[in-house]
């Protein structure tokens, strides 16, 4: 193959342009981490060329030690810092992908939210990872010289670019595998070639990379008395990191410090961790393992095709990124590095899946995050509100992933109820049973569409009459996860809008107070079932109501609302069923529907009950038009009268 000397000039994907410009824009108060950014590349870089060697050694042709390089020069007009790996490199029509477009989907969705405040786009860039481009807040134009491990050295390609719409791209022969990174700093950043300002950024933020990051020694001080160097002496090299993996240390010789910088590593994050769990196991099974949880979520988190899942290193050596086989979907969240010693270094993904070693590492390392999720919340609990706000939903998919562990993670739950009566979810359910009341043997809760159609639902009247407590839920999710809790401490959970009203707690009194009133509507009930026939299951009078004329109530064994509107709108067969009518005698409407003699008059009253009903639950009406005719009959009537 003969290499591809024609020079072009393409111009950037619309997304990249626009990460582009934002980098540039939201993170120069941040200028140093472009190196961080660009050393954590090329030791990835490294840690490619490594793998790939296992199966094809001849990749290493030309230097099997693998290490980082940084040189800076300054000249009158120019300054210049240069980053250079000799890792797996890239050819032509990776470049042009890798460097010119974002893969990661849904990053036009993610870029739509910026605003241009830069305080806040700056927060978002470190939802969405910095990366590559971050070379451009500090510099004006950056060179990146490339060769392909394995390839000869005429296939060598040049990348230029000034960080505006688009870029250069040429066949130069390069002489070693590799890539170089070069580039030319902005005025205001030149500091960027002085040595010891770049070696103590480096120190700061690479010391944990487990490649060498080499630099020019300094030439010595002068002195008359010492031998003259040669004149152009080639320069040594020495390594200015520590240059161990982080993970391979132990707890007590590692500083936070270092575990939040070997975190922005492994995960791109911009942010520092909440927290983290650094464990080595001994055994039957021998592996390290560093889980980190995030303080802010990813823009991807709800995406199905996210990135997840833990770097795997087989005996210090890289095998791969995102192995997601290590965690449940429901800690998808949680980034970090495992590192095993049973494995085999040509291990698949497709081994990964079968393998039962995998299997109980998988476990225990599931158990790992839930124990640092229950410590957190014990010792922390600013942290831990932090992240139930960002992740909260999506451990709440785990009772119905993890059959297991389903007593642990109700544990870590946390919700509104009506003891606080707002919004934010931070009551446990211990808190929820060490309140209730003596007689008391269910958790009760309510969902709805939102945090205020629960709060003001009609079916919460008598619990808040008697003082029980009822949990509010509005996630998309609760219905689904109340379905696989069932129950917690011993005791059953229980949807305040499904089924017959049973409160343990009832006296004789209020049972007998509650047949009377049955027994006084019968005859209504009737009348209005014989109307409602074909919307409603069953009409039925109720203690539940205090302030509500009526209320709809599920079936015990039929789907709740809420699921029901889900399936219906991701486009689901939902199965035929109709919900309980069920009214309160007490109402001034409903005793007028009662004495109502006029029967079109009863129909129509008795139609817009339910609607109400249907309405307070925040659902839609089937035939709104029919709702807006009856209730304007009625009102005429009234201004009639
Ligand atoms: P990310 O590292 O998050 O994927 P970047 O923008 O930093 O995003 O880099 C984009 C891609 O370019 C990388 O995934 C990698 O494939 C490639 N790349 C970047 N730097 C190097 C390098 N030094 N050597 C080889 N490939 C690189």
């Amino acid at each position: 193959m003969t290499a591809d000397v024609r020079k072009e000039t393409l111009g950037f994907q619309t997304e990249a342009k626009q990460l582009l410009h934002l980098m540039i824009h939201s993170l120069y108060s941040n200028k140093e981490i472009f190196l961080r950014e660009l050393i954590s590349n090329a030791s990835d870089a490294i840690d490619k060329l490594r793998f790939a060697a296992l199966a094809d050694p001849s990749l290493l042709e030309g230097g099997a030690e693998l290490q980082v390089q940084v040189d800076v020069a300054k000249s009158k007009k120019l300054h210049t810092i240069t980053i250079s790996d000799n890792g797996i490199g890239m050819n032509r029509d990776e470049v042009i992908e890798n460097l010119g477009t974002i893969a990661k989907s849904g990053t036009a969705a993610f870029l739509e939210n910026l605003t241009g405040d830069q305080k806040k786009d700056s927060q978002l860039i470190g939802q969405f990872g910095v990366g590559f481009y971050s070379a451009f807040i500090v510099a004006d134009r950056v060179e990146v010289h490339t060769r392909k491990a394995g390839e000869a050295a005429d296939q060598g390609v040049l990348w230029e670019s000034h960080g505006e719409a688009e870029f250069s791209i040429e066949a130069k022969p390069k002489e070693t595998r590799g890539t170089s990174i070069t580039l030319f700093l902005k005025k205001d950043c030149q500091d960027f070639a002085d040595d010891w300002r770049v070696r103590s950024v480096i120190k700061k933020y690479s010391d944990h990379i487990s490649v060498p990051v080499m630099m020019a020694k300094p030439p010595a001080p002068k002195d008359d008395d010492a031998e003259k160097p040669e004149k152009d002496a080639p320069l040594e090299y020495e390594a200015i990191n520590a240059a161990t993996a982080l993970w391979t240390r132990g707890r007590t010789e590692v500083s936070d410090e270092e575990y939040k910088e070997f975190y922005k590593h492994v995960s791109h994050d911009f942010q520092d961790p909440l927290t983290w769990s650094h464990n080595k196991v001994e055994g039957k099974l021998e592996y390290t393992s560093l889980l980190y949880l995030p303080a802010k979520a990813p823009f991807d988190l709800w995406n199905r095709e996210m990135t997840r899942g833990l770097k795997l290193y087989v005996q210090r050596t890289f095998i791969m990124d995102e192995a997601e086989q290590f965690l449940p979907m429901y800690l998808r969240f949680v980034k970090g590095v495992v590192d095993s010693n049973d494995l085999s270094l040509n291990v698949s993904r497709e081994i990964l899946q079968q393998d039962p070693a995998v299997e109980s590492m998988r476990s225990a390392l599931t158990k790992r995050v839930l124990d640092m999720l229950a410590k957190l919340a014990k010792s922390k609990g600013d942290d831990y509100a932090i992240f139930w706000k960002e992740f909260g939903q999506v451990l709440k998919e785990g009772p119905a992933e993890d059959f297991a562990n389903k007593e642990k993670i109700a544990k870590l739950l946390r919700f509104s109820t009506t003891h606080t009566d707002v919004a934010t979810q931070d009551q446990s359910l211990e808190d929820y049973v060490s309140r209730m009341q003596e007689k008391q043997d269910k958790i009760y809760y309510v969902v709805a569409e939102n945090f205020n159609t629960a709060k003001h639902s009609p079916h919460l009247e008598v619990f808040r009459k008697k003082g029980i407590e009822v949990l509010l839920l509005s996630d998309r999710v609760d219905d689904w996860l109340m379905n696989h809790l069932q129950e917690f401490d011993g005791k059953r959970f229980q949807d305040v809008a499904r089924g017959a009203l049973d409160l343990a707690a009832e006296s004789e009194e209020e049972k007998a107070e509650q047949e009377k009133l049955s027994k006084e509507s019968e005859a209504l009930v009737e009348r209005l079932g014989k109307v409602l026939e074909a919307q409603v299951a069953e009409v039925r009078a109720t203690s539940r109501l205090t302030d509500s004329a009526a209320c709809l109530v599920v079936g015990d064994h039929d789907m709740g609302a809420q699921m029901r509107r889900i399936m219906e709108a991701a486009g689901q067969p939902v199965p035929e069923s109709k919900p309980i009518l069920e009214i309160n005698p007490a109402h001034p409407l409903v005793r007028m529907l009662d004495e109502e003699a006029d029967e079109d008059r009863f129909a129509d009253l008795g139609s817009i009950l339910f609607d109400q009903a249907n309405l307070v639950e925040g659902g839609q009406l089937d035939d709104p038009a029919a709702y807006v005719a009856r209730m304007n009959r009625l009102l005429l009537q009234m201004s009639k009268a």
